[in-house]
Formats: C-alpha cells, structure tokens, sequence
C-alpha cells in the first residue's frame, strides 16, 4: 500500500489547483460555468435521490468550482468529505449502499454547485435510457469479472445500482423536458479546454469524479487500482473498512485545501453579493 506520485499523464494529477483556480477566476471561467448551469429549467421530481447513488461524473472546471467550495469549509467538514470520497473511490466494490459523498439524509448538500451531470438526469431523451442502463451494468459486471481474479467478490447489488436516467422529472407545469445534453456538454469541455490540454479533455471528458480525481491527486493515478485491490482484499478477510480507511488517510498525500486561497471566497464581500 504504497502511493506514488503519478507520472503526470492526469490533469487531475498534474495540475497545482492553487494556480488553476486562479487561472479559472481570472479568465472568468466560474461565472460561465454559473451562466451554463442558469440555462437549465426549474424542475420537480419524486426526490427518492436514487439518482446520487454514486458521486456523478465531473468536468474539470467542475473539479475547481468544488475544490473551491472544499476549500472554504472548515477543517472538520473538508476532512469529513475527503474521507467520504476515498471511501467511495476505495471501497465501493464492496459496499452496495455506498451514494455521493454531498448526500446526506437524503438531500444534496451543495444543491447551487451540483454538477452538470446532477442537473441532466432525467432531461435529456428517454429513448436511449434501457440500453444506457444495460451499458452500465454490462461495465460493472466486467469489472466485478475482474477483481474477482484477485479474489473480491462484488455483490449482486452492486452491479445492479446504477440509475442513468429518470422518467420522473417535470417541468413547472407538470410537463416532461428534454435538453439536448450534447450541446451543453460541449459549452463545458470548451471552459475545460482554456485550462487544460484539448487531448485531455477529449480523454477525460466528464468521465471522472471527485473522488476519482482527488484520488489521482493525492495517490497518483496509477497507483488507485493497486491500492484499491489490496483494500478489497483486505476488507474481504474481515479487517474493518474503518481501520483501512485510517491507513490510507494517514498516507495520503491529498491537495492542502486547507492552505490555499480560495478564490471565490477571498472576493470582497460587496462584490461576492452581486455575483449571488
Ligand atoms: S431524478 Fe428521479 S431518481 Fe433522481 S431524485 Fe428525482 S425521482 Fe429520484
Ligand atoms: S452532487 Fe448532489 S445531486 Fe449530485 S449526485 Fe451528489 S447529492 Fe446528488
């Protein structure tokens, strides 16, 4: 159980947040990432939150906009999170009742900031959803084949939780919606594309989460899948997630959010209001 620095091929890895954050606020990249997001209509639903079984896929500017709000919590809650997300990163094979780390009693802890593809679900046409969610079970049970080479067993529930879409969504007037989720997937990899490598936007899209992407930060990307396999392995023989958990903390190297400016909270007070 060794981290090791990554060989930098990640954005995730790569990139000194503090200078990206700043890059991103100077270039104006968060408010047109608010001005995407405002482009979405008011919706209601069931709110059973089976869509946060799992931290959704993010953009990298989505990756800032949040380590950005991680960076203005206080230490026991950005600690409380950072937790969370290797836990889900680390253990989630094995523990089918596993959601995204901002849900709690049932509701989105950080509503405003939620990502792209939170606001989607259930948006974009129904016509694709069955072979979508087959897709997604087809990948898990690949995976699942896999680690069961070395030994884990994934359960049955895990394979099947995965939600890619929801006939429940209503607009105000109690009428379904579509929106065409290409096209504003596009407006978010071009805010990318200003901070990182168009090849790694292509490769990354928004195909990775929080605690994917905290992960390749804080153990470098090519040593998650190793260290996942020994903590699986481990958890199976019956040595507590919580025990393991406190090993991998203790070494991981996660971005000193603590220490950095975070841009959005260091604005003045009465410019911070206007942008509200
Ligand atoms: S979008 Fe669907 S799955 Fe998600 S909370 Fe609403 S009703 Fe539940
Ligand atoms: S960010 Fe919020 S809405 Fe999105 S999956 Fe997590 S809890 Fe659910």
């Amino acid at each position: 159980m060794t981290p090791h620095e990554s060989d930098g091929l990640s954005a995730s890895a790569e990139a000194d947040p503090e200078r990206m954050l700043r890059r991103a606020q100077k270039a104006g990249l968060f408010e047109s990432l608010r001005r995407i997001y405002g482009e979405f209509p008011e919706t209601t639903c069931e709110n059973c939150a089976r869509c946060c079984f799992e931290s959704p896929g993010i953009f990298y500017i989505e990756y800032l906009h949040l380590l950005d709000l991680l960076a203005g919590m206080t230490d026991e809650r950005r600690a409380e999170l950072v937790r969370r997300a290797f836990r889900e990163l680390l253990f989630s094979w094995i523990e089918p009742e596993r959601t995204c780390i901002f849900l709690e009693s049932g509701r989105c802890t950080i509503y405003d900031r939620r990502p792209l593809a939170c606001r989607l679900f259930g948006l974009v046409p129904a016509v694709d959803r069955e072979r979508a969610e087959a897709e997604a079970r087809m990948a898990a049970r690949q995976e699942a084949r896999r680690l069961s080479q070395f030994g884990i067993e994934v359960p049955e529930a895990v394979i099947q939780r995965s939600l890619v879409s929801c006939a429940n969504v209503r607009d105000a007037r109690g009428q379904s919606v579509s929106i065409d989720g290409e096209a504003v997937a596009a407006k978010m990899a071009k805010l990318d594309a200003a901070l990182i490598p168009q090849q790694v936007v292509i490769q990354e899209f928004c195909f990775r989460s929080l605690p994917e992407r905290l992960g390749a930060a804080s153990f470098g990307e090519d040593a998650i899948d190793g260290l996942r396999v020994q903590l699986l392995r481990r958890a199976q023989a019956d040595q507590p997630v919580r025990e393991l958990l406190a090993l991998v903390l203790a070494q991981a190297r996660v971005p000193r959010l603590e220490a950095r400016a975070s841009c959005l909270h260091q604005r003045p007070a009465r410019a911070r209001r206007r942008k509200q």
